[in-house]
């Protein structure tokens, strides 16, 4: 999934006339992408010389900081080091939950495969 480093996007509009399903806007002359409707097309990546238009793997290490960063916060919010227990657990289980929705999602869509030969 795409994502836009505004640190390096000087706003040239380019990659906003190029997204073929036009899912590129300017923010405050800078780009932003509407990652719901983005079909991942790599178009941009490709166009935007500034190197603006980043990719999703670049953001592993830091969404994993900022998981870590929010159930340390939450577990703040608990006096005793039983529910502070308990909250980590909430957050465990919840983050497993995401792994088994990605990890099923992976087997059906690697089933797309077969179902297109
Ligand atoms: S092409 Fe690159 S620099 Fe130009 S607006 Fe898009 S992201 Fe920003
Ligand atoms: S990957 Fe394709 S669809 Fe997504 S924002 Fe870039 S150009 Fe648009």
């Amino acid at each position: 999934m795409p994502w836009v480093d505004k640190d390096k996007c000087t706003g040239c509009g380019i990659c906003t006339e190029e997204c073929p399903v036009g899912v590129i806007s300017m923010e405050n002359e800078k780009a932003e992408i509407n990652m719901n409707e983005c079909i991942r097309c790599g178009k941009c990546h490709e166009i935007c010389e500034e190197k603006a238009i980043r990719h999703d793997s670049e953001r592993i290490e830091e969404e994993i900081r900022a998981n870590v960063e929010k159930t340390k916060r939450f577990m703040e919010h608990f006096d005793s080091i039983e529910e502070r227990q308990a909250c980590l657990r909430r957050m465990m289980k919840f983050f497993e939950k995401g792994r088994i929705v990605a990890e099923k999602t992976l087997a059906r869509l690697d089933s797309l495969k077969n179902d297109m030969k």
